[in-house]
């Protein structure tokens, strides 16, 4: 059964439900029947039609009023303009308007207006599903932006009737670029796909999984019963997300940064919103990444600050306010400096002394590590030729390297154009790497570390021994040096553990022939025992501290150590 409204004229009526072809194809018409615009206005906010047909003349106004009155509106129902005579502006008035199809009343025969009707129906249904397919992102199927939007509205708008709460989570997976450079944008499609999937998986029927763009997706979580049900669910998230995928016979690994805001807690503005879940995404990518961060109202400032030095970051990374300290790294038994390792300094304009603890992981995620890092690989190793000059002949320089910036393949063509730049030698460049980051991508690793050191460079690996109980890696690995961790240095003294762990490390370096270096060793006692076990190099406050060149230069003229005082 068909609802059809018919607007000034009776006799639609009669062709429609005595026609003997309806009743013969089993189509029943129920048809009102109005007379006036304003009656019509009346009966289709009353109640759905499935059609309107709609006379030209009415007696308050143009039946292409009523129509272009419907024609952006919720209302999908199809019009059919039916005229007194044949008129070509009419007709094209008619298509403009909205109409579905325009007749001529004494042309009209029951099977015109019966097909005219069903293909209206069948158009409009067609306009509907194209509508609502326009609310979801093609690759994925989940919701796109504008449907994210569109469902935050509705949430928001019920939880302020039912005194509801809502999570709603943002996410974004780290390196993405990096991943997708690697493995190619079909496979990175892939990967897409397969976080979708996660998501679904972590997330119930009634919560909405949206992708808001490139690698960027949402969650609005509606049923939950505290903060850390919402907390469970994004620690579940994070955990799938980093377990790894297979694509296409390949193994990837990929994880995420997390923004989490609650509604009505943290703000009850729906942009407010976006912002502050934009914020602690921010801010969970700046943590290091594979992380989730709720939204506090103090990250507002610290993130604001953070965009602020990115920004400025860039700007400086021009100029000479990016400049390296140097801090000297000892020989245990000589007593002399063989080294020096270049730390980045940033002096600010207005706020000093910037710490690389903190500009560090922002040039991280202002993608600004791969300048800073080639910056620093150029003053190092234009500053160790320009201490060759001085007469320091053979002291090395370290520089660090970010686990991004060295995942990005490039680190060997970085560091060539640095050496020829400064016509430095190359034996006297090492790159620090952590265990983690070589670890993460073993072959690619591998590869790269090779060929850094068939050009003649060094490589050390810092913080080792916090990262991977099996050490069978370094056989793999073409290494020349292994920095203990801080962190068995500081407990050194109070924890045998430590003491045992800093003298199986160095054990194990000297069987492989690998020198082995004791970072921040800042007291006589550290120092003692570091010598009993014979490793090689110390480096620490209680030696030497960061210095400008010139200054290192001037402390360590004649090689009059510090060492040599302390022991
Ligand atoms: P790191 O590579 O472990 O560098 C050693 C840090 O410990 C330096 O801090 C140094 O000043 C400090 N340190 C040295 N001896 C002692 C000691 O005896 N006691 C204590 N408490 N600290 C000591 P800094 O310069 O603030 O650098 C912090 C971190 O920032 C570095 O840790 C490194 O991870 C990163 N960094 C610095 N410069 C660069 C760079 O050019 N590139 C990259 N990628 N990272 C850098
Ligand atoms: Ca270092």
């Amino acid at each position: 059964m068909l609802d059809i409204l018919s607007v000034g004229c009776r006799e639609f009526a009669r062709f429609l439900v005595l026609s003997p072809c309806a009743i013969s194809r089993n189509i029943n018409y129920n048809v009102k029947t109005v007379v006036t615009y304003a009656e019509a206005l009346e009966a289709i906010e009353s109640r759905e039609f499935d059609a309107c047909l709609v006379n030209f003349d009415l007696a308050d106004k143009s039946g292409l009023d009523l129509i272009r009155k419907f024609a952006a509106s919720e209302v999908s129902m199809p019009f059919i303009l039916i005229a007194d005579e044949e008129d070509d502006q009419v007709d094209v008035e008619a298509m403009a308007s909205g109409a579905v199809d325009y007749f001529v009343k004494d042309q009209i025969t029951a099977p015109l207006l019966r097909g005219a009707i069903s293909y209206g129906i069948e158009r409009k249904r067609t306009e509907r599903r194209l509508a609502a397919l326009a609310g979801f992102d093609e690759l994925t199927g989940l919701a796109n932006r504008t449907q994210f939007h569109r469902r935050l509205h509705q949430e928001i708008a019920v939880a302020n009737r039912t005194g509801a709460q809502l999570a709603i989570f943002q996410l974004d997976l780290d390196r993405f670029k990096q991943i997708n450079d690697t493995i190619g944008h079909m496979m990175g499609d892939h990967l897409l796909m397969k976080i979708a999937g996660c998501l679904r998986e972590c997330c119930r029927e009634i919560d909405t999984v949206a992708r808001l763009g490139g690698d960027e997706f949402a969650v609005i979580a509606t049923h939950f019963n505290d903060h850390d049900s919402v907390e469970m669910m994004a620690r579940k998230i994070l955990a799938n997300i980093s377990e790894p995928f297979t694509i296409v016979g390949h193994t990837v690994h990929a994880s995420a940064s997390m923004g989490i805001t609650l509604y009505p807690n943290d703000e009850d503005n729906f942009e407010r919103l976006l912002a502050n879940v934009d914020m602690a995404m921010y801010r969970a990518k700046t943590d290091g990444g594979n992380s989730y961060r709720f939204f506090d109202a103090n990250l507002n400032g610290e993130i604001k600050r953070q965009r602020r030095l990115g920004r400025e970051m860039r700007r400086a990374l021009e100029g000479k306010k990016f400049f390296a300290h140097y801090q000297p790294l000892f020989d245990t038994k000589s007593s002399r400096v063989v080294s020096a390792e270049a730390l980045a300094r940033w002096r600010h304009p207005s706020e000093g002394f910037i710490c690389p603890d903190e500009f560090i992981p922002i040039a991280e995620s202002a993608s600004l590590i791969d300048r800073l890092g080639e910056r620093m690989l150029r003053t190092a190793c234009i500053d160790c030729k320009e201490r060759q000059s001085q007469g320091l002949e053979n002291i090395a320089v370290a520089v660090n390297v970010s686990p991004s910036q060295f995942r990005r393949s490039d680190i060997v063509g970085t560091a060539m154009r640095a050496l020829r730049k400064s016509r430095l030698n190359p034996a006297l460049l090492e790159l620090e790497l952590t265990e983690a980051t070589v670890m993460q991508d073993f072959e690619e690793a591998a590869n790269a570390l090779q060929r850094l050191r068939n050009e003649g460079m060094r490589i050390a690996i810092v913080d080792f021994g916090t990262g991977y109980s099996s050490m069978t890696y370094l056989k793999h690995f073409p290494v020349d040096r292994l920095k203990i961790d801080q962190s068995f240095i500081s407990g050194m003294e109070t924890e045998s553990g430590d003491r045992a762990i800093t003298r199986a490390i160095i054990r194990l370096a000297s069987g492989l022939g690998i020198d082995v270096t004791a970072e921040e060793v800042e007291n006589q006692a550290q120092l003692e025992f570091l010598r009993s076990k014979r490793c090689n190099s110390v480096q620490g406050y209680l030696l030497g501290r960061p210095a400008t060149l010139n200054e290192f230069v001037e402390s360590i003229s004649g090689q009059n150590s510090s060492l040599s005082v302390a022991s």
